[in-house]
């Protein structure tokens, strides 16, 4: 299990399950692989462990740039709880989330954040920004990344050689 505690993503820690939950993840990542989409997946697991939302990046298909995997996780598991609020929920995500998916989880009030691989270009648990703790917002999450990472890292990867490689190759 590839686990790194640098970086600003902070005072969280992993638990039990975590690797389990982050390989459902990487199950719903392939889902976006498998219909050219930049493959990243998630989930939100509520206080008592259950899955209660799954998405996966779908932008291209279904013609909206906030179609996220986060993003969709956030409103499957809405509707399934019955509100826009996921206290002591934690969302598992193959790629540290950009602003605006970090900004959703605050608004959504997630208790913790869990991610694979690091993204130094906008990532916003840690490495382009840090949302997870910014004392302008009014919720705080706990993040923690490097879990599986180099899987979620390497499916990315694969990813984007692929598309640079020409036709015939
Ligand atoms: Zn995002």
């Amino acid at each position: 299990m590839a686990v790194s505690d640098s970086g600003a993503a902070g005072p969280g820690r992993t638990r039990p399950g975590d690797v389990d939950y982050m390989r459902r993840a990487l199950t719903l990542a392939r889902a976006a692989e498998a219909a050219g989409e930049v493959p990243v997946g998630a989930l939100v697991v509520a206080a008592d462990g259950r899955i209660v939302g799954e998405g996966w990046n779908q932008p291209i298909a279904a013609h909206d740039p906030t179609a996220h995997a986060e993003i969709l996780a956030l409103r499957a598991a809405g509707r399934a709880s019955g509100s826009y609020r996921l206290g002591g929920a934690t969302l598992y995500v193959t790629l540290e989330p950009c602003p605006m998916c970090l900004a959703a989880m605050v608004h959504a009030r997630v208790a913790r954040l869990v991610f694979g691989a690091w993204d130094p270009r906008q990532g916003a648990a840690g490495s382009a920004f840090d949302l997870t703790r910014s004392r302008s917002l009014n919720h705080a999450v706990d993040a923690f990344g490097g879990v599986l990472a180099d899987e979620c890292g390497a499916l990315l990867k694969q990813f984007f050689a692929r598309r640079r490689a020409p036709a015939d190759d």
